[in-house]
């Protein structure tokens, strides 16, 4: 059975050019970057090339450019690092109630050690209040973390008008762009960022490394220590294949940002389109233009979610009903509770993620199938037939 991915999102395959460019050092150009003999400059010298490239993605400088172990370190790196930067000067955290659990769970560890944390609520598109935001500051906030691109209903906050505020009243801005990077256009310096989390396997690299953009000046605590690797402030001797094939990622994605943004909304809202026609009772979540290009997130009442998704399994569709890191979980969504869905509704969520290697004729596939699968199973739901009936 030919199987279809649609769960970008969650992770994506990488690309073949990135493959490519790893291979050697896993091989002949082993060296650990910090000897000096030939091996280890060959290492470093690709280290620090791959590092201009993703500097290169988000108009940053390279020295501003940290490697981590992947986009959960960098989240919790830039709140923990700057919590126990700061904590003399304030204990106050402005966060939104949407964020991944990177952070939100960053956030009440911190709670437990004596910060306090605003989470912020979002409209039912998913968007944060600005008003809300400016009321919330304090003379103890310290840290504002708001994330550039939500995982689930692919909703892109008001980034630089967050980052005016930020500035404004002298407190950091950081922003996990996990979702956002290579598939919108970030520019760290016209957003007025200070911190923002990378992550390689969202943008076709491989998986366990990603990187925290720290903007020149601001003063962080290190997160990881040891040794004097990434200028003192990560620790550990650097995972060199992953960092060359998240460089040769980024530059990728640098080269073909526009195209594949074009690309991929045109087959997103073919496949948006395509189940609002063909299903009744069925809602999109997230807003329709301010989202992620490769991002559909529906509520489809009567049905449950993993039940969609086990007989989307059986067809060779590999779909998402929540976030990676919670299915398996029976709790709602916190970010479908947020923007307000009740929970029945939100049981009865699809989150399908397109990406570089979806073709139209799966996008067809889905249009064609998903309506039959929610007819099966909304047959066995005495609730719908007795909807269907009052409608009669
Ligand atoms: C995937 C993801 C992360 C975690 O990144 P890892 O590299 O898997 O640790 C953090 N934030 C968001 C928004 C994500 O989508």
């Amino acid at each position: 059975m030919e199987r279809r991915y649609f769960d970008y999102a969650a992770t994506t395959p990488v690309d073949p050019g990135v493959l490519e460019e790893m291979l050697p050092y896993f091989k002949d150009s082993f060296g650990n970057p910090s000897s000096i003999y030939s091996y280890g400059r060959e290492a470093k010298k690709a280290v620090e090339e791959a590092r201009s490239k993703i500097a290169n993605l988000i108009g940053a400088d390279s020295k501003e450019i940290f490697f981590t172990a992947g986009g959960s370190e960098a989240d919790n790196w830039a709140i923990k690092g700057i919590a126990m930067k700061l904590k003399d000067k304030g204990n106050h955290i402005i966060t939104s109630k949407i964020e991944h659990h990177a952070v939100l769970h960053v956030c009440q560890y911190l709670e437990k050690h004596g910060f306090e944390v605003t989470y912020l609520p979002v409209d039912e598109n998913g968007f944060i209040n600005l008003k809300d935001l400016k009321n919330s500051i304090t003379n103890k906030t310290i840290l504002i973390s708001i994330m550039f691109a939500n995982n689930e209903i692919g909703t892109i906050q008001p980034v630089k008008e967050i980052g005016e505020i930020a500035k404004e009243h002298n407190i950091y801005f950081h922003t996990d762009a996990v979702q956002a990077l290579g598939n919108t256009k970030i520019n760290v310096n016209d957003m007025n960022i200070d911190l923002m989390s990378m992550s390689s396997h969202k943008i076709y690299g491989p998986k366990g490394v990603g990187a925290l953009y720290i903007k020149k000046g601001v003063k962080i605590d290190p997160f990881i220590h040891g040794g004097a690797q990434e200028r003192r402030k990560r620790a550990g001797t650097e995972n060199v294949p992953g960092i060359v094939g998240f460089g040769k990622a980024a530059e990728i994605a640098s080269n073909s940002l526009e195209e594949h943004i074009k690309r991929t909304v045109k087959l997103r809202d073919k496949l948006i389109t395509g189940i609002l026609e063909n299903i009744d009772y069925v809602r999109l979540n997230g807003d329709p233009i301010k989202r992620l290009p490769g991002n559909v997130n529906v509520s489809i009442e009567f049905v449950e979610g993993e039940a969609l998704l086990l007989n989307l399994d059986m067809i060779g569709v590999s779909a998402s009903s929540g976030s990676a890191c919670t299915s398996g979980s029976l709790d709602p969504s916190h970010v479908l509770l947020a923007i307000g869905l009740p929970h029945e509704i939100a049981h009865g969520s699809l989150r399908l993620t397109i990406g570089r290697y979806t073709k139209e004729k799966d996008i067809d596939y889905v249009i064609e199938e998903l309506p039959k699968i929610v007819d099966k199973l909304r047959a066995m739901s005495p609730l719908y037939e007795k909807v269907k009936g009052g409608d009669k």
